[in-house]
């Protein structure tokens, strides 16, 4: 009986890895076409800041508007796309549709957003990433200081020369570095001497709990002495509720990114969103 069970067990889950596959070596195959096709769009999370009450940059983040599964998320292929090493060409659009974006702002209201595109450590394997860049900057007219790059702690573990090597000729340009879901990496905190870093994206699973927990408290509290007696700005990612925001505020914490503030959404909806001035209000209502 066991044993019938046993084989069930093992029979049922190796369909599930052949359905898994199947579908993993279909999105594979669609993922080919889809930069040519035009399928992946860019949608825009505000940033409060903190100091000042406005929105002072977005967050630009990629979706696949696949032709039948609807819209995906960028779990659902990015990592398809860093194995495959479409990622190259992925990160590339996503550079220049935010370049377009922020030219498509110039002389607006939106004029001085700043907007925040995403890399994975595999597109700085890339040589020619840092001229793309610059091209890409240069052919809309928009200076560097206006985009900054978001990594993840994973570049500080392997390829740590090279990776240094582009980010300096990187934030060389002009371009503003982040570090992203802060705290969660398995890297050292040595990194923060050596690489040009400018601002650090506390994770958002220090900021869920803040308000009930005591140790994430602590925690916040000290990565922003730490960021600002290192000259960095900090950005609390995943903030929903005013509590949360409350207490980041209180420890003069710069910047903060969230559902309490606004989902990612599209950049018409973001320009409407922010001609209503009700991004900002939303943000600040309880706190007067
Ligand atoms: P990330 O850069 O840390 O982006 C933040 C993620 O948290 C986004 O998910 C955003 O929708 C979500 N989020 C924002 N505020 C809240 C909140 O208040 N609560 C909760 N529960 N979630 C919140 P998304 O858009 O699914 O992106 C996931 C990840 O995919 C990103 O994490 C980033 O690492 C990666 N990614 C996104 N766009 C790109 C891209 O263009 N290129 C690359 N290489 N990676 C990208
Ligand atoms: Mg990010
Ligand atoms: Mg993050
Ligand atoms: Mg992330």
């Amino acid at each position: 009986r066991a044993k019938e069970q046993g084989r069930n067990t093992y029979q049922f889950y190796t369909d599930g890895m052949q359905e898994r596959e199947v579908m993993r070596l279909e999105l594979e195959k669609d993922l080919s076409h889809a930069l040519a096709n035009n399928e992946f769009v860019l949608h825009y999370q505000p940033q409060l800041n903190l100091n000042s009450g406005e929105i002072t940059s977005v967050e630009a983040l990629i979706r696949w508007q696949h032709p039948r599964r609807g819209l995906l998320a960028p779990g659902e292929f990015i990592p398809l796309a860093e194995e495959s090493g479409r990622i190259t060409d992925i990160g590339h659009w996503v550079v220049m549709a935010a370049c377009r974006q922020l030219a498509a702002w110039k002389d607006t209201r939106f004029g001085k957003l700043n907007v925040a595109v995403n890399l994975s450590g595999r597109e700085l394997d890339d040589e020619d990433l840092v001229d793309r860049i610059r091209d890409a900057l240069d052919a809309e007219g928009i200076p560097a200081a206006r985009l900054e790059v978001e990594l993840t702690e994973e570049i500080f573990i392997q390829n740590i020369e090279h990776n240094l090597d582009q980010l300096s000729r990187l934030h060389d340009l002009g371009v503003n570095l982040a570090i992203d879901d802060f705290g969660v990496g398995y890297s050292s905190l040595a990194y923060l001497k050596d690489f040009p870093v400018d601002l650090l994206k506390i994770d958002r699973s220090f900021i869920t709990d803040v308000t009930e927990r005591h140790d994430d408290a602590v925690i916040i509290r000290a990565v922003i002495n730490l960021a600002h007696n290192l000259g960095l700005r900090v950005v609390a990612e995943g903030v929903e509720t005013q509590a949360q925001l409350d207490f980041l505020k209180d420890q003069g914490c710069n910047l903060v990114q969230g559902y309490l503030i606004s989902r990612p959404i599209p950049a018409q909806e973001l320009e409407k969103a922010l001609a209503s001035g009700a991004l900002e209000q939303g943000a600040t209502a309880d706190s007067g």
